[in-house]
């Protein structure tokens, strides 16, 4: 076995399900695939459904205790998990590489998110402030205050297989609630691994299992969980095809659901652009990460007066680009994560053509090893069907546009509404697109491309993306329940509203 596996300690399991230690699973076995090299990281034994219940009991009985410790002092438990963290970032780092193929440097970034939420969550606890309120009534007080919630489902995508929990884990744990982790099946050592070092320092504080994981199949163990009302929250991270699942599911139950989905993002280049910048924002945006983030750039609107001249330089960009093995220094590109995204790739590229768009660089899989393709540049018809769905590779779909009201209504006519970006040295046209008539996604950036977020901000997409918000700013408030409290310390009971009930 792989050193940084060996020192990640994952030689010792291959269990898919733990609560203050692993249980012995005995589901089928799933192999982790190191997109790269195509070869077989390690295997893992998927929990079942009883494995499921059992967890499910024991953080009920879990929650009831670890609600009363005060938040401060939950605080100070993450603390110390982002230490942790930050002591076994480079092999986390180097895991999250072999495992999903992201660049060495977004590895690392990843887990340095993990820290970063982690110390967010820190100050948070000792905030998590409500409100005081003026009552109608005399000699009354009102107040709201946040309660935790009980337990929170956390489903996981492949591509961010450490911050993505991490954000929800770090903030519901200094909240009071306990989070159960269903992580994807693409990349489960991670969450293993993150699991061991997070839970390691749980036990060393007695509250083993207030983390806890289950890998299983999406049809009994991830049903089993969308459907359970002993579960309040399900924050569900993935595709708007599993989050329209899942989300109807926690709905028909009254459950709340925090959805993450997909993007169809957008970046606008306008005719007073630095182009140079825009470059560099879009390159990153569409070709980073092999274009396997939710907020990766898919559509390029280029403004007429600056669109030959940029797309040129665009051009010689996607044909430069080094493609090859994330952990090597140098490889800007890195593989798909797995055949099915290769197939998909390919078929996107089959379908734009067929619906009007002109392949200008790319478009075809890379020979050798691995799941790697070549980004793909496109001139596209905004309009077309493939254009406005979302495809989880480097497929970047450019159009012109000669009026800005035009190129922001283009950009929000996607059913996805996650990040958005212009490039522009006009305050006009920053502030139109940033204005109640500009982007109408959760994201909106200017002369910054449309990926990559900092932790501070809540994190999230509006119409097909989902409305959930994670992270930083207010998101906290997803998982804890509000409760308005009236007290009255006068002699009497007026009623609200001046109504009338004497006896
Ligand atoms: P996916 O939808 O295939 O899977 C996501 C997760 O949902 C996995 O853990 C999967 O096992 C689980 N799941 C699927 N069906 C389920 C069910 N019935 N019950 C319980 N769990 C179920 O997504 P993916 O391929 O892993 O990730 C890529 C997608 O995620 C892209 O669409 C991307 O845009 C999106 N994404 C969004 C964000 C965001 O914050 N908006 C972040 C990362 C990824």
């Amino acid at each position: 076995m792989n050193e940084v596996l060996k020192r990640l300690g994952l030689q010792e399991v291959n269990s898919g399900a733990a609560f203050d230690g692993w249980y012995d699973t005995t589901g089928r076995v799933v192999e982790s695939v190191n997109p790269t090299t195509g070869e077989v990281l390690a295997s893992v034994r998927l929990a079942s459904v009883d494995d499921y219940e059992d967890i499910i009991q024991r953080s009920q009985d879990l929650f009831r205790r670890w609600r009363m410790l005060p938040a401060p002092k939950r605080g100070e438990i993450i603390r110390e998990m982002g230490e942790a963290l930050r002591e076994h970032k480079a092999d986390l780092g180097a895991l999250v590489t072999m495992e999903v193929g992201k660049l060495k440097s977004e590895g690392l970034g990843e887990v340095q998110e993990s820290i970063d939420v982690a110390d967010f969550a820190v100050g948070l606890s000792r905030q998590l402030y409500g409100l005081t309120i003026h009552s109608e009534r005399a000699a009354h007080r009102m107040y709201e205050q946040w309660h935790p919630l009980g337990i929170v489902g956390c489903i996981t995508a492949f591509n961010f297989p450490n911050a993505v929990w991490a954000w929800n884990a770090m903030l519901a744990g200094v909240c009071g609630d306990v989070v159960l982790w269903k992580p994807s099946l693409k990349a489960p050592l991670t969450a293993i691994a993150t699991h061991m070092i997070c839970e390691k320092v749980l036990q060393k504080h007695g509250w083993g299992g207030v983390f806890s994981l289950i890998i299983g199949d999406d049809a009994d163990v991830g049903e089993a969980l969308i459907n359970d009302r002993r579960v309040p929250l399900i924050s569900a991270t993935g595709s708007t095809r599993m989050g329209r699942h899942v989300g109807a599911t926690v709905a028909k139950r009254l459950g709340r659901s925090l959805l993450e989905l997909g993007g169809n993002n957008c970046v606008i280049v306008h005719k007073d652009a630095d182009l140079e910048l825009a470059l560099r924002g879009v390159a990153f945006g569409a070709m980073g990460t092999a274009g396997q983030r939710c907020t990766s750039t898919r559509r390029l609107m280029l403004h007429e007066d600056i669109a030959d001249q940029f797309l040129q330089r665009l051009t010689r960009a996607y044909e430069s680009v080094p493609i090859g093995d994330p952990l090597v220094e140098g490889s800007l590109v890195g593989p798909l994560i797995d055949e099915d995204a290769v197939r998909m790739y390919e078929s996107a590229i089959k379908a734009a053509q067929e619906q009007g768009a002109e392949l200008l660089v790319g478009g075809s899989r890379v020979d050798g090893p691995g799941y790697f393709v070549r980004p793909t540049l496109m001139k596209a018809p905004m309009d077309a069907e493939i254009v406005r769905e979302e495809t989880f590779a480097p497929i970047l779909y450019v159009s012109t546009y000669r009026d800005l009201s035009e190129a922001i209504a283009i950009q929000n006519s996607v059913d996805q509404g996650l990040s958005s970006a212009i490039f522009t040295d006009s305050f006009r046209a920053s502030e139109q697109f940033l204005s109640h008539k500009g982007s109408d996604c959760g994201i909106a950036n200017v002369n910054i491309g449309t990926s990559g977020a900092e932790i501070g901000g809540a994190f999230g997409g509006e119409k097909d993306t989902g409305g959930g918000r994670e992270s930083g700013s207010d998101s906290w408030k997803a998982y804890m329940r509000r409760q308005t409290c009236t007290l009255n310390w006068g002699e009497d009971l007026p009623l609200a509203q001046g109504v009338k009930f004497v006896i």
